[in-house]
């Protein structure tokens, strides 16, 4: 893999620190847990989608674009980050937003929607559930068009083989920095959502011949679907880089057990373990991604999936932005529990 032959900007210096979790693992029992920081990476406010934006910031500009448009829910990290990223390059953003659940859509909502209207979008289309999202992307495209811009579609996510040769390279920055600190994981896990991520990854620990599995955490789909996602998604951005090995099957695996109700609506489990990460490391998760994912891990680790000496590294997405979207949930959950 020769990473350094497609286009690229950068968004954030430098490696994303990763960090032992002591206080979880002792409150668990172990395995011997650590986090990856990508809750640290550049653009406003973090998270994953700042590495897939490198990428396809740089594609849209080599493309001679002057705006971009995407999609996601009403509190998307990911188009807090395209915004952002737009908005450093000088290029238009245009986002459509889908009101995944019913009645969700608030226009002076808090978390990612106040951010969206502070970086100053330039247009916002909120459009009904289970709509065609890059159907409806073209259509703005088409209409954005006829006035005379040259817009880019990013889609949801930004899960596809160019978003998500940003977590092929996530895999080498994690396998240099574990080499230069001698430390030997046994597992990654990671929350799995439209997919760049965690195929992104997948991708890059069969290019490299690391072999370290990856574990991914349902926060919408089914086990089956998001499995067959993530394999053609992880086997279209190794070609894209030139990994000539076929990706095994085997290699991906979800857990759906921890997706609850729905996508974006909370559980328990999430609650306690958004709880749980900041009251012990000072680290804060978010209700839709990172809370389900760490509940999936705690989950996994209370029925015994992994072995007490194991080393297991959880990536931290970001989001917590869209914490202050869900402050009520909080606090009636600490009120029960007083
Ligand atoms: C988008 C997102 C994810 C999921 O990543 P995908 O590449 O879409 O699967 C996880 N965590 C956070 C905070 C996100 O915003």
């Amino acid at each position: 893999m020769n990473l350094a032959q497609f286009p690229r900007r950068r968004y954030t210096t430098g490696s994303t620190p990763i960090q032992p979790l002591n206080r979880l693992s002792d409150l668990l029992g172990g395995p011997s847990l650590y986090i990856k920081r990508d809750d640290m990476l550049g653009l406003a406010g973090g998270g994953n989608k700042a590495r897939k934006l490198e990428f396809l910031m740089a594609d849209a500009i080599a493309q001679g674009a002057d705006m971009v448009i995407t999609c996601g829910a009403v509190q998307s990290n990911h188009c807090r980050l395209t915004l952002a990223a737009a908005v450093q390059e000088g290029l238009q953003c245009h986002l459509v937003i889908e009101e995944r659940v019913p009645g969700s859509y608030r226009p002076d909502a808090s978390g990612n929607n106040f951010l969206f209207h502070l970086m100053g979008v330039d247009g916002m289309t909120v459009v009904p559930p289970d709509t065609n999202m890059m159907l409806a992307m073209q259509e703005v495209a088409e209409r954005l068009s006829r006035q005379g811009r040259r817009p880019y579609i990013i889609p949801g996510g930004g899960s596809n083989a160019i978003g998500a040769t940003g977590y092929i390279a996530c895999a080498d920055e994690l396998e240099s920095q574990l080499f230069d600190e001698a430390l030997n994981i046994d597992t990654v896990v990671c929350a799995s959502g439209s997919g760049g991520t965690h195929a992104g990854l997948v991708a890059g620990f069969h290019g490299s011949n690391s072999r370290i599995p990856v574990v991914g955490i349902n926060v919408r789909f089914p086990k089956e679907q998001q499995e067959d996602t993530i394999y053609r998604l992880a086997s279209e951005a190794a070609d894209r880089v030139g990994v000539l090995s076929v990706i095994p099957r085997e290699n991906v695996v979800c857990f759906d057990e921890y997706v609850g109700p729905g996508y974006s609506l909370p559980t328990s489990e999430m609650v306690e373990a958004v709880n749980l990460v900041a009251r012990l490391e000072g680290i804060l998760l978010d209700p839709v991604y990172t809370g389900k994912a760490m509940a999936g891990l705690i989950g996994l680790i209370r029925q015994g999936y992994f072995t007490k000496s194991q080393r297991v590294l959880f990536l931290h997405t970001g989001g917590w932005p869209a914490l202050f979207a869900y402050t009520d949930l909080f606090y009636a959950d600490w009120a029960r529990n007083q």
